[in-house]
C-alpha cells in the first residue's frame, strides 16, 4: 500500500509515524534502525530527510492507533505563540479594532497536552477557542512569507482553552497565564505534513460544545496567515525546531455571547479541521 501523507504524533515521549487506513502506528527510531532518534524534536529538525523517509515506508504493521495514548504531536515545545483577534470575526464580537500587527501572546509549554485531553475547569469563567495549529520543522530567522510554510513541519487542530477572569484580571490585560492552565493548550491527534495541501489555507475548521456547532470558518478568513504570523514572528524571536503557534480563533465563543456561556463539568468540546483531524476534550471539576 503506498504510502499517503505523512503524519507523526508521539507517544511515550517517542516520535511515531501514523500510517495506513487504519491509522497503525510505526515507532520512529526502530523502523528506521536508529537513523531517526526516538525523540519527536530530532524528527522536527530533519523533517525534510523524514519526509523522504517515511515515502519509503509500505504498509508497515503496528499497534492501531489509540488516539487517547498519544502524547501532543510536539510535548516539550520551546516556544508556544498564541495569535489574539486574528479573524475579523472574533475581533468585531469582541469589540475590539482589527489589529494591524499580530497580537501575540505566550502560551507556557506546560499547558500543552494531547489532543484528547481532559480540560480541569479552574473558576467559572473558562472559554473555548478553536484553533489551527502549526508546528515549526528547521526555524530560523528572519523567513520570508514566501517561504514560510517551507519551515513548517505539521498541522494540527487544538483549543487555545482560556481563563477570562484571569486574562483580563489586570490593567492592561496580560493574556498569558490564563491560557496557561494544566492542559489549556490541547492539540493533535497527530500533525499532517504541509507540504503537499493544496488547501492548507483554506482548511474548513468547526467546534461544538454538546454536539451544538458554536464555532465554523474557513481558514482564509485569518488576518494573519500562517506565512504572515512565521514571517511576523521570525523577524522578531529565532524559530526554533517544535515550537508550536496558535493561530486565532473565529467567533463564536462563550464570552462574547449574550448572556455570556462559560464551560461546564460534563460538557465536551469537538474541535475537527476537515482532512487533518478532530480532538474531543471532556471538561472535569478541578
Ligand atoms: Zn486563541
Amino acid at each position: 500500500m503506498p504510502f499517503m501523507t505523512l503524519r507523526f504524533a508521539s507517544r511515550n515521549g517517542r516520535a511515531q509515524l501514523v500510517v495506513g487506513s487504519e491509522n497503525r502506528l510505526v515507532d520512529l527510531e526502530t523502523a528506521s534502525n536508529g537513523k531517526f532518534s526516538s525523540e519527536p524534536i530530532d524528527a522536527f529538525r530533519r523533517w525534510k530527510e523524514l519526509r523522504a523517509f517515511a515515502a519509503t515506508l509500505s504498509d508497515n504493521p503496528g499497534d492501531i492507533c489509540d488516539i487517547n495514548s498519544l502524547d501532543a504531536p510536539s510535548p516539550w515545545p520551546t516556544q508556544v505563540f498564541g495569535i489574539g483577534l486574528n479573524y475579523r470575526s472574533h475581533a468585531e464580537e469582541s469589540g475590539l479594532p482589527i489589529p494591524t500587527t499580530p497580537l501575540t501572546f505566550t502560551k507556557y509549554s506546560s499547558s500543552i497536552a494531547h489532543g484528547n485531553a481532559d480540560i480541569p475547569l479552574v473558576g467559572s469563567s473558562i472559554d473555548w477557542e478553536v484553533e489551527l495549529v502549526v508546528v515549526i520543522a528547521d526555524g530560523g530567522r528572519n523567513i520570508a512569507t514566501n517561504k514560510a510554510w517551507d519551515h513548517v513541519a505539521g498541522i494540527a487542530v487544538g483549543q487555545d482553552i482560556s481563563d477570562r477572569a484571569l486574562q483580563f484580571a489586570s490593567q492592561p490585560p496580560q493574556f498569558s497565564l490564563g491560557k496557561s492552565r494544566k492542559n489549556y493548550s490541547p492539540f493533535g491527534p497527530w500533525l499532517i505534513d504541509a507540504a503537499d495541501l493544496p488547501q492548507r489555507d483554506a482548511l474548513h475548521m468547526t467546534c461544538t460544545l454538546n454536539g451544538e456547532i458554536v464555532q465554523d470558518t474557513s481558514t482564509d478568513d485569518l488576518i494573519f496567515n500562517v506565512s504572515d504570523i512565521i514571517a511576523y514572528l521570525s523577524g522578531i524571536v529565532q524559530l526554533l525546531p517544535g515550537d508550536v503557534i496558535f493561530t486565532g480563533t473565529p467567533g463564536g465563543v462563550g464570552v462574547s455571547r449574550k448572556p455570556s456561556v462559560f464551560l461546564k463539568p460534563g460538557d465536551v468540546l469537538v474541535s475537527t479541521i476537515d482532512g487533518i483531524g478532530t480532538t474531543t476534550n471532556r471538561c472535569v471539576a478541578e
